[in-house]
């Protein structure tokens, strides 16, 4: 038989850096209504004149970026604030953005350290004969 397990976590919403980012994404989303609209105009006045399309192309092109710009600042500085508050031992709203980690492989002569295809069988400068796959070595943090 299972039993149901009751989780309860406080978290703390708001504060100047909860603000913050919803100005970020305010300011997001009104350029990118105002993009739509201005694409909606550019395409409505295609017909009568092409000229008048292109300036609501380049508005609404002209409007994403500063609410693009916007929005990483607004966060940016939310972060610093939730990172500040952290340091104090302050609590703070939302989470501390992350950065996205991609991992990235590499496969490199165990003689002479040149980089080298992995699907190379011969090392190109010091001539060294790779063993097949299985002999293939693994080195990195996340390698177990
Ligand atoms: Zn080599």
């Amino acid at each position: 038989m299972a039993t149901k397990i009751v989780n309860k976590e406080i978290r703390y919403e708001g504060g100047r850096e909860g603000l913050l980012s919803g100005l970020g994404i305010f300011y997001l989303v009104i350029s990118i209504i105002t993009c739509f609209v201005a694409v909606v105009l550019a395409v409505l006045a295609l017909n009568r004149n092409p000229d008048e399309s292109l300036l609501w192309i380049a508005l609404g092109i002209g409007s994403l970026i500063p609410g693009i710009t916007s929005y990483i600042f607004c966060g940016a500085l939310a972060d610093v604030l939730r990172l500040l508050k952290k340091l104090a031992g302050e609590k703070y709203g939302g989470t501390v953005s992350q950065p996205d980690l991609m991992e990235y492989q590499t496969t490199i002569c165990s003689q002479c350290g040149t980089s080298v295809n992995p699907s190379d069988s011969l090392c190109y400068r010091c001539q060294a004969v790779f063993k097949t796959n299985s002999g293939e070595q693994a080195i990195g943090e996340d390698s177990k």
